[in-house]
């Protein structure tokens, strides 16, 4: 679920409220987008896709909350991880996109299950 907004990051674009599609997000004062309606957070990090400020943290966890702090995101170098690991904007001729593709997940699973058939073919 989105557990952050740096505010000291945000350029109050308003871009994570026009995409997320669970309408969590509200513009508070001066633009910067508030955590509204967190319970309904879907944890699809398209806000975090489309932060070009790397200024939000969605954490993985998308049944509850999780409790974070602002220093330990930041310094953790979480912060816009995933878009670059998607190969997102800026990244996209660096990074292949495969977080959505699921290309090596696939290909994975195809070859663990060769590997099944062969060893037992009745199966
Ligand atoms: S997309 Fe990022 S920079 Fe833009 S308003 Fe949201 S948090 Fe701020
Ligand atoms: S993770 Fe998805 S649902 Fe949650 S706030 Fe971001 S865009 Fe909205």
């Amino acid at each position: 679920m989105i557990e952050l907004i740096v505010a000291d990051r945000c350029t109050n674009c308003g871009t994570c409220i026009e995409v997320c599609p669970a309408n969590v997000l509200d513009a508070g004062q001066g633009g910067l987008p508030i955590l509204a309606r967190v319970e309904d957070c879907q944890t699809c990090f398209m806000c975090e896709l489309y932060c070009q400020a790397d200024a939000i943290y969605v954490a993985p966890d998308c049944d509850r909350r999780v409790a974070v702090n602002t220093e330990e995101v930041v310094t953790s170098g979480r912060l816009g991880q995933y878009r670059k690991h998607s190969g997102w904007g800026e990244w996209a001729d660096r990074f292949p996109n495969e977080q959505w593709l699921m290309e090596t997940v696939f290909r994975r699973a195809g070859e663990a299950a060769a590997r099944r058939k062969a060893t037992s073919p009745d199966e």
